[in-house]
């Protein structure tokens, strides 16, 4: 028989143990060794059994037990300290207290948080950014709440059938289970919100509270008695489901999330986000919910999409289509239209935010949630420079007319959160030595001063602590794939603590490759069994639930660890999750990256890898490209202009081995007499030098905060100051100057200043007649883009100058005048263009107008034409 409902039921704590709640139900825990010791003492046994899950020890630990604890004085001691760490940790000015202008509080949304593995609402990469995005906020004081949904069974654990194929669990989760707390209002009843579906049906949620160190963690949960079956199963898996559950996820996020964060600023006090950001389009429906809270103050739709616009930062994930969500247009007309239409928003205006640009690969009969993100927000980053170069060819018709470069989509690099992935020894040793690993990105050069016996040491402790965990693992996954223990005695020998050690994990998506090493079976073969300088491998990845090409490529990966001769040599470990990628990134040796390039858009358990002491073997892409110096690690050479898929996979695979054989091992086994490997360790200390202030989630945090947060904070500020007075006057403007920009026209440019043969140092003077039609000069800039030219007359990288307003000519002809050094020998040239232009505005290309000369004005090597 299934039970219908199930719930847990909680410990009651003796009252002298209750700030033992305190500490579990702060997820701090899960990057804060100390308290995690604590929780060992409570009882080291159960400890171990309930998988370090402080939650689970609570319900689990006998009552006499805890007895014993509350007349126990050490401890009572030790829980006091804990205690009072955690609360002074809580309350103590931080970076962010010493900012001038900074926001009051940051909304930042998400659909999955990786925040520990006793949490599991990630699938991956997207959702460990997000988890550590918080952490690195709490460590910082960065006032940010996190908005999410409950999944009540996350994403899937993984197992193998006999036969090496991907096998998919949902556990029922239930929330008292967990470290969370259910958001009550001051009446003690829950709280409520509630999203109106079309046909008069209402989407009801709750809301748990996670608190993540400093940061509430909000998540949205369906599972209420209030919805109807389906209703209640919105919130049932990560990323499952067909379109029409999805969209309601994400309605659920975006709408009911914005008014969770309301409701929850209600009850608890908590300031009001003045910025909200979106990672990734999931969350998109935000700033349409925040349009209506606005046109209900009676702003209209353009006015309360500038002010909504000012405070909204969006983060693009992904260059692979498959990634970006879209929706079909007549879906979103009958959520937004019709019978569920909100009375002041027209439907329409909804569509025309997610309308694909038209040409290449746009879709009118589609809704793209990453392209209605960029309309909703001033602010837009891909998370490396190749990412974000990437994003800007990749969404370049959304500003017709404007070079790539200037498409207003920067960059900002991922990082990682070091308290959680660096393994105990090396961050016992750093906080030893160096005041470093916290958010502070200083003292690194102190890793040189440290041996290279100590370094080699606490590798050799990870390595080890890696295998024995991977023996455990694999005897489990054999057990499951139904061998029985005495076919398993070679699995005391599998791996080697002393074996070069290369690490592969992530998800399965086909652009990562997983069987890139397969390639040639035989070279793999001798690799992994070469007499002197053997290779070890261990693996791990999830494939989506529907990819079944995924999942072929993991059972091609298990058959072949399954051969006898090299069982020992490369394993498949299943279930990739937080706690098996914590073991992962601390003890191997290699961290292996072969993506396509350029589809990974950053990557972040080579960054864990590296602060580890791991190297990185990679394809340059994403974080790789930016950060490789041709000293931390190996560059696997990407052959990205072949283009026979076949052809280049071959090519970089037998590179991947060339490197892995001539340079890798090679380089580890290097050893004088017994002594660590010198010229190994030299490379693992430039890679922490080098790479450890930059990967860090404090980083990444900062550059949010410095970049991103604290302008769009001042933006939105001005725009709502006074009723919403700026907000009112910059729609006004640009409805006026949308109206009058075809009347813009260059329609002659004169230049004079130097001769027939220009020198290089001399100034050119630029004229430009330009026609306003209804504009002023205010309105608009009139710019000299300058430089050098290719071969098709094309400017290259143009440096811009201003020309000012100097005469008015008759019918509103307006004449700019403006200067241009010749600062560069060889082909140079020239034009003028005239872009909207308004103090509000955050970038150039914001509107998407620009205006240049019919004929292009210009001259080429140095001679007029
Ligand atoms: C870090 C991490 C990821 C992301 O790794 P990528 O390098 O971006 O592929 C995925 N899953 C888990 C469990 C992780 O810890």
């Amino acid at each position: 028989m299934r039970a219908i409902r199930r719930f847990t039921v909680r410990t009651v704590l003796p009252p002298e143990l209750a700030a033992l709640g305190e500490l579990v139900h702060n997820l701090r825990w899960s990057w804060h060794p100390e308290t995690m010791d604590l929780f060992e003492q409570v009882d080291p046994e159960t400890w171990q059994r309930v998988g370090h899950d402080p939650v689970a020890l609570l319900g689990a630990v006998d009552s006499r037990r805890l007895a014993e604890l509350a007349r126990d004085r050490r401890f009572l001691r030790r829980l006091a300290d804990a205690a009072d760490d955690l609360r002074e940790y809580m309350t103590a000015p931080r970076w962010y207290q010493n900012l001038e202008g900074a926001p009051q509080a940051i909304a930042y949304f998400s659909p999955e948080f990786g925040i520990a593995a006793a949490l599991p609402q990630y699938s991956g990469g997207l959702g460990i950014l997000a988890g550590d995005h918080l952490k690195a906020a709490s460590d910082l004081g960065v006032p940010i709440i996190g908005v999410g949904l409950l999944y009540r069974h996350g994403y899937f654990t993984q197992s193998l059938s006999p036969e090496g194929w991907q096998l998919e669990h949902y556990p029922s989760l239930d929330p008292g289970g967990m470290p969370l707390t259910l958001l009550k209002e001051p009446d003690g009843e829950p709280a409520r919100i509630r999203v109106n579906l079309p046909e008069n049906r209402v989407l009801h949620a709750q809301i748990w509270v996670a608190q993540v160190g400093r940061v509430p963690l909000l998540l949205l949960d369906s599972d209420v008695a209030e919805n109807d079956a389906l209703s209640r199963d919105v919130t049932d898996r990560l990323y499952g489901g067909g379109t029409d559950h999805r969209l309601l996820q994400e309605l659920l996020l975006g709408i009911g999330g914005v008014r969770a964060v309301r409701a929850y600023c209600r009850i608890t006090g908590y300031p009001e986000p003045e910025v909200f950001h979106t990672n990734e389009g999931h969350a998109g429906f935000l700033g349409l919910e925040r349009i209506r809270e606005l046109t209900e103050a009676r702003l209209t739709f353009e006015e309360a999409l500038e002010a909504v616009r000012a405070g909204t930062v969006f983060t693009t994930h992904t260059p692979v289509p498959a990634g970006i969500d879209r929706f079909p247009m007549d879906m979103i007309a009958r959520q937004f239209g019709g019978d569920n239409a909100w009375p002041t928003v027209d439907v329409e205006r909804i569509l025309e935010l997610g309308a694909e640009p038209e040409g290449e690969g746009g879709d009118k009969a589609l809704f793209n949630m990453a392209v209605m993100g960029m309309r909703l927000a001033q602010r837009v980053n891909g998370v490396s420079q190749l990412h974000g170069k990437v994003s800007r060819e990749m969404f370049q018709g959304l500003w017709p007319g404007f070079d790539v470069d200037e498409v207003p989509i920067g960059s900002i690099t991922n990082g990682v959160h070091a308290p959680t992935w660096v393994g105990r020894e090396a961050l016992e040793l750093a906080g030893e030595r160096l005041p470093l690993l916290a958010e502070e990105a200083k003292g690194w050069e102190g890793i040189q001063k440290i041996s290279d016996e100590e370094i080699w040491e606490i590798r050799g402790k990870l390595r080890r602590r890696l295998v024995e965990a991977a023996r455990e693992r694999l005897r489990r996954s054999w057990r499951e794939r139904g061998a029985s223990d005495p076919e398993l005695k070679w699995i005391d020998e599998a791996l080697d603590p002393d074996v070069l050690t290369i690490g592969f994990a992530r998800r399965v998506p086909s652009y990562k490759r997983l069987t890139l090493m397969l390639r040639d079976p035989e070279r793999l073969r001798a690799i992994l069994l070469h007499p002197e300088r053997p290779v070890q491998i261990v693996i791990a990845g999830k494939a989506h639930p529907a990819d079944e090409g995924g999942k072929r490529l993991i059972q091609q990966i298990v058959r072949f660890a399954d051969q006898e001769d090299v069982r020992h040599r490369i394993v498949f470990l299943p279930d990739y999750d937080m706690s098996l990628a914590q073991l992962l990134v601390q003890g191997c040796d290699v961290w292996m990256n072969n993506p396509l390039r350029p589809l990974e858009a950053c990557g972040t358990s080579g960054m864990k890898a590296a602060l580890n002491g791991g190297l990185n073997l990679s394809i340059r892409d994403g974080w790789w490209d930016e950060w490789y110096d041709g000293n931390n690690g190996w560059a696997i050479p990407t052959a990205d202009g072949v283009e026979d898929p076949d052809r280049r996979d071959e090519l970089e695979a037998s590179a991947l081995y060339d490197l892995i054989e001539r340079e890798v091992a090679p380089r580890f086994y290097d050893r004088a007499a017994g002594g660590p490997p010198r010229r190994w360790i030299e490379m693992v200390k430039h890679t922490l030098t080098s790479l450890g202030p930059k990967v860090l989630a404090g980083r990444m945090l900062r550059d949010y905060v410095v970049d991103l947060y604290t302008p769009a904070a001042r933006a939105a500020r001005e725009l709502a100051a006074d009723n919403y007075r700026q907000a009112r006057a910059f729609a006004a403007w640009k409805l006026r100057v949308r109206r009058a920009w075809p009347g813009v026209r260059v329609e002659h440019v004169e230049t004079s200043g130097v001769g027939d043969t220009p020198e290089l140092g001399a100034t050119l003077e630029v004229r430009a007649t330009v026609a306003l039609g209804e504009l002023e000069p205010g309105d608009v800039a009139v710019q000299a883009a300058y430089g050098r030219v290719g071969p098709h007359d094309e400017l290259v990288r143009p440096s811009y100058a201003t020309l000012e307003p100097v005469e008015s000519a008759d019918d509103g002809r307006v004449i700019f005048h403006g200067t241009v050094p010749l600062d560069r020998t060889g082909a140079f040239g020239y034009t003028v263009r005239v872009v909207p232009s308004h103090p509000l505005m955050a970038s150039p290309a914001e509107l998407g107008l620009i205006t240049v000369p019919e004929e292009p004005a210009g001259m080429t090597n140095g001679t007029f034409r």
